[in-house]
Order: C-alpha cells, then sequence, then structure tokens
C-alpha cells in the first residue's frame, strides 16, 4: 500500500465518519475475518429507560425501586442511569459505598448492608432470591432487559428490570459484515437470555454472555486462536478497553468513554454500526487499488 493511497482513503474515512488513527489501520482492517461486538451502548443505544419493578411477596414496588436508587446514584453504570431516573423519591444517606465490576453495587443504608445488582452479587453475599422474582426476571431477560436484584440486610426485596433501544442499523450493519464474510459475535457482561435476545433481533452468529470485565479481553484472545485470526473488535466502555486493544483493530463508538477511544485504531463518530461495515470496505477498496 502506498502512503499516498493509504492517506486518501483516511481522508475519505473522516468524510464518512470514522476516524482513522495511522494508516496501519486501514491495513489491519482489511484482513479482519471475526469482529467482537459489545451490547450496551454498541448494539444498543446505551440509553436505558424502566422496564417494570416487581417486589418480593410482601415487599412494596415504591420502596424497592427507591432502595435501588439510593444504591445506584453514586454508580455511572447505564442501568444506574435509568434507575435513578425513574425514581421519583429522595434517596437516603450512602455509607461505604463499593461498585463491583460486572456485578453491582453495595453500601450501607441506616446502618445495614444492602445491594443492587445480578444473581451472583446476590449469590455472593449469601441472599437468597425467591422463586418468584427469579421467575420475574427471566420473564424480562427473555423481552432483552437487564436485571437488577435489590436487597437489604440478607434479605433480596425485589427487582428492577432495565431496556434498552437496539440500533436502528444494527441488523443491516450485521447482515453487510455477514456479506464481506465476516464472523459476528457478541460479547457482553449482561444476562445470556437478554443477550440471546438482542442477538437474535440482529441476527448475530453467536454470543458470549455473563463475561466478567476483566474478561472480554481473554474472548478476543480467544477468537483470535493463537494469532491466526484477525479479530476486530468494536465498542463503548471503560470495560472495552483492554479487548479493544489487544484485538487486531480496536472500533470505538465516538458516543463511548474515552478510555474505549484512547484504545482503539478507529472511532465511529455517529451511533450507526454501518460506519464500522464503511470502515471495512474502505479498507479494502483502499489496499485492492493499490496492489
Ligand atoms: P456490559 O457493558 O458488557 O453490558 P458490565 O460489565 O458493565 O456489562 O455489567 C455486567 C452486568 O453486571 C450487568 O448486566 C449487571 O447485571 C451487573 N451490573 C454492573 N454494574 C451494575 C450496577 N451499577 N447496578 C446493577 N447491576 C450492575
Ligand atoms: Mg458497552
Amino acid at each position: 500500500a502506498t502512503p499516498t493511497a493509504l492517506l486518501a482513503g483516511s481522508l475519505r474515512g473522516s468524510q464518512l465518519g470514522i476516524l482513522i488513527r495511522g494508516p496501519e489501520a486501514l491495513e489491519e482492517a482489511h484482513r479482519i475475518q471475526v469482529i467482537a461486538l459489545d451490547k450496551t451502548g454498541t448494539i444498543t443505544a446505551g440509553q436505558m429507560s424502566l422496564d417494570s419493578v416487581v417486589p418480593a411477596p410482601g415487599a412494596d414496588a415504591d420502596e424497592v425501586l427507591k432502595l435501588a436508587a439510593t444504591l445506584e446514584s453514586a454508580s455511572e453504570h447505564p442501568i444506574a442511569r435509568a434507575i435513578v431516573k425513574a425514581s421519583h423519591a429522595t434517596t437516603e444517606q450512602l455509607e461505604d459505598f463499593s461498585n463491583i465490576p460486572g456485578r453491582g453495587v453495595r453500601a450501607r443504608v441506616h446502618g445495614r448492608p444492602a445491594a443492587a445488582g445480578n444473581a451472583a452479587l446476590m449469590s455472593d453475599q449469601g441472599w437468597a432470591i425467591p422463586d418468584e422474582l427469579s421467575q420475574a426476571a427471566a420473564d424480562a431477560a427473555k423481552r432483552g432487559a437487564s436485571t437488577v436484584f435489590v436487597g437489604r440486610a440478607g434479605t433480596v426485596t425485589g427487582l428492577v428490570a432495565v431496556t434498552d433501544k437496539i440500533d436502528p442499523n444494527a441488523a443491516a450493519a450485521v447482515g453487510a459484515l455477514h456479506e464481506l464474510g465476516l464472523r459476528t459475535v457478541m460479547v457482553t457482561g449482561d444476562n445470556q437470555a437478554a443477550a440471546e435476545y438482542v442477538a437474535a433481533q440482529v441476527g448475530l452468529d453467536g454470543v458470549r454472555a455473563d463475561v466478567l470485565p476483566g474478561d472480554k479481553f481473554n474472548v478476543v484472545t480467544e477468537l483470535q486462536a493463537g494469532g491466526t485470526v484477525p479479530v476486530a473488535m468494536v465498542g463503548d466502555g471503560v470495560n472495552d478497553a483492554a479487548a479493544l486493544s489487544q484485538a487486531d483493530l480496536g472500533i470505538a463508538m465516538g458516543s463511548g468513554t474515552d478510555a474505549a477511544i484512547a484504545a482503539s485504531d478507529l472511532t465511529l463518530m455517529r451511533h450507526d454500526l454501518m460506519l464500522a461495515v464503511d470502515a471495512i470496505r474502505l479498507s479494502r477498496r483502499t489496499l485492492n487499488t493499490i496492489r
């Protein structure tokens, strides 16, 4: 590839809304065989809203939402923002707040331990989830919702479910990636059922769900199969950064975190997965014309 052709390719990219870090990025892009995609904020808009609140038998829905909002008021997670926005109650004082990546949040409220997060977080603490809530969570996940159990002092008092909108162009983009001969795989920390729902909506080839934040990197390494398969990763979160830099081609959503953008070779300037397709097409055109 001549420097002139690569420069022309980069300029064309910026006109399309794709920021290309350096000439090597286009050379990498034309080799890619597998593309891994984060779910929340990449395939979906990352702007979640409240789906439902389900109290445990004998508990009160308003109290469940209030406790969830209290705990989540100290978190920046898209799930947390949706819960805080949905609650109109005044939040209570938090002590000893901690964020448990890939699980949820924990703190003391009125001196007693309280937590909001997934089933793994509840079981870590030895807090039993009533069957009614497990069932409600399974039902919500089948609709693509992310589910948060809420509890205090050893008792799980309810469930809050939130949903996100799928990028309207995601299905067309996945179809176009398949036409280009790429394999598509979702990599997400969210639960299996919600991940599968979204993957089916957009037609992805594979799903890796319940992936802990530190493990997205390992999934990319596995997909690379000992360096024999060139893999791209598309993501937006702090928890995607290591995977984005491990990938042969890291692609950040421009709406994403600074960490994701800094770790990537390309940045998509609009929340539109079709730009990832444009980037692969552009790289192929650029490298084919100059050989
Ligand atoms: P991803 O960005 O891939 O969707 P994360 O690693 O951020 O995943 O989160 C994975 C899962 O951990 C979430 O789907 C949720 O179940 C749980 N979780 C993480 N942070 C929070 C939080 N602040 N409140 C509740 N649950 C959370
Ligand atoms: Mg994300």
